[in-house]
């Protein structure tokens, strides 16, 4: 959204709002790093959530992979630990 002040400067209203997802959502619990975790929070949960992959998919109804990121790439190995681990 757009908006205009009394002086005519013209600036970028920005509204988010968390992802209705972020609390469930299991991909959060394969990290190994907080610091990956937390970029993909700042990304895409507390943002533009609705650009996220695994946010399409489960819209859609489609099973989300597990290791799908939100930009859409597969999450790598060495970024996980087993869930049975965690
Ligand atoms: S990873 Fe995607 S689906 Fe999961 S909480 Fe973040 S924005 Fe929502």
């Amino acid at each position: 959204m757009d908006s205009t002040d009394a002086t005519g400067d013209e600036r970028q209203v920005v509204m988010t709002t968390d992802c209705p997802y972020l609390k469930p959502c299991p991909m959060f619990k394969l990290f190994i790093h907080e610091a990956t975790k937390h970029h993909f929070v700042a990304l895409y949960c507390r943002g533009p959530y609705q650009q996220c992959a695994r946010f399409k998919l489960r819209q859609a109804g489609s099973t989300v992979p597990e290791k799908l990121l939100p930009d859409g790439q597969e999450m790598p190995e060495w970024w996980t630990r087993s869930p049975a681990s965690s």
